[in-house]
């Protein structure tokens, strides 16, 4: 979908801000350029939408040289999400939401339903946020409404730059789960910058590691812990390898369909109630595909049991269990 071949940008003042960067976004993953402060990441986010262009090699877009392109209409196909999101005070959320649509010359109808179908997606139902002000909102609901306007358009692509950095951790939290859940259901493709690792492995298929200006990995969540190809990657992954591994596997990964009969008793618990308490009073907390083999493994502990259902629209469709979780820990340790 987009394909950097050695590509360089030198600034005008000499910074070599990206040197001989080769990687390919494929369609509908999530790639993360990841690395300190000044290692080029924006930079190479914006050689796509070409708010700068290369000093050499080329970035092709479904295989045409970007630069070959209207550099306008590019920036409509492509949606752009900012830390500091740049929402249009003066404008109220759905005026915002409606920015590319309107210029694209929509019908009033058309761009109506594509506002209020954006901010339910976002979690700010239309009725109530529609003709609210920027002020009004929070900084995460700022960053919500931020997020609805680049995907207005639908765009093939969207390049977020740290949209989640200028929140506290908790909102950050809440809402990189929230995107993961949208990106599962509009399947666009992400380029996403961050400096921060751990934003790295939750959110991206696949991760650039860079460092001054170059690209020293880029390899999925799993294959960059488990093989940090040089010293500065693997000091740039920091400690806790092995909870950060348990952070990046999904329970669908190790799940089992097929409930053994020794894990009948958690099933029938949690079928008998939704908030099932088992005999010592820890309370059973099924799980998603989705979860993480970490929110699995503490579940299991908080409820004091061996396995949890595996619950998808409100369905059990399997359990897993601490044993798969840890001989998988063991296994990709070793
Ligand atoms: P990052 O996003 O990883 O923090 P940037 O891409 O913003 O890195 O910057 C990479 C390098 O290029 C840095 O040394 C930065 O100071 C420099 N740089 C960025 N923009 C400009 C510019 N417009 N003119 C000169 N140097 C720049």
């Amino acid at each position: 979908m987009i394909r950097f071949e050695n590509v360089n940008k030198t600034y005008p003042d000499g910074t070599e801000a990206v040197n001989e960067l080769g990687i390919e976004v494929e369609e509908g993953t999530t790639t993360v350029l990841v690395g300190p402060s000044g290692c080029g990441k924006t930079t190479t986010m914006k050689l796509i939408n070409r708010l700068e262009e290369p000093s050499g090699g080329a970035i092709y877009y479904d295989d045409t040289d970007v630069t070959d392109l209207d550099a306008t209409e590019l920036r409509r196909k492509i949606g752009y999400v900012i830390q500091d999101v740049g929402l249009f005070e003066h404008m109220t959320v759905g005026e915002n939401v409606a920015t590319v649509p309107d210029l694209e010359g929509w019908d009033r109808e058309r761009i109506d339903d594509r506002v209020e179908e954006l901010l339910d997606l976002v979690g700010l139902p239309a009725e109530e946020y529609r003709d609210s002000y920027p002020s009004e909102l929070s900084g995460g609901q700022q960053q919500r409404v931020g997020v609805a306007r680049a995907l207005a358009a639908d765009p093939d692509v969207m390049l977020m730059d740290e949209p989640f950095g200028a929140l506290d951790p908790l909102t950050r939290e809440e809402l990189q789960d929230e995107f993961l859940d949208i990106q599962s259901e509009i399947e666009t493709t992400i380029v996403f910058v961050t400096h921060d690792i751990n934003e790295a492995l939750k959110m991206g298929n696949r991760i650039a590691v860079m460092n001054e200006g170059e690209c020293v990995q880029y390899d999925s969540p799993t294959a960059l812990l488990n093989n940090p190809a040089t010293k500065f990657v693997e000091d740039f992954i920091g400690p806790d390898r092995t909870l950060k591994q348990l952070r990046v596997l999904r329970v669908e990964e190790i799940m089992e369909s097929e409930v053994p009969d020794e894990h009948r008793t958690v099933v029938d618990a949690f079928e008998g109630g939704e908030d099932a308490v088992m005999a010592d009073g820890g309370e059973l907390i099924p799980v998603t595909p989705g979860d993480s083999a970490q929110v699995a493994l503490s579940r299991c502990i908080q409820a004091d049991v061996e396995a949890l259902p595996v619950v998808e629209s409100a369905d059990v469709i399997g359990v897993v269990t601490e044993t798969a979780i840890r001989h998988r820990q063991a296994e990709e340790a070793s």
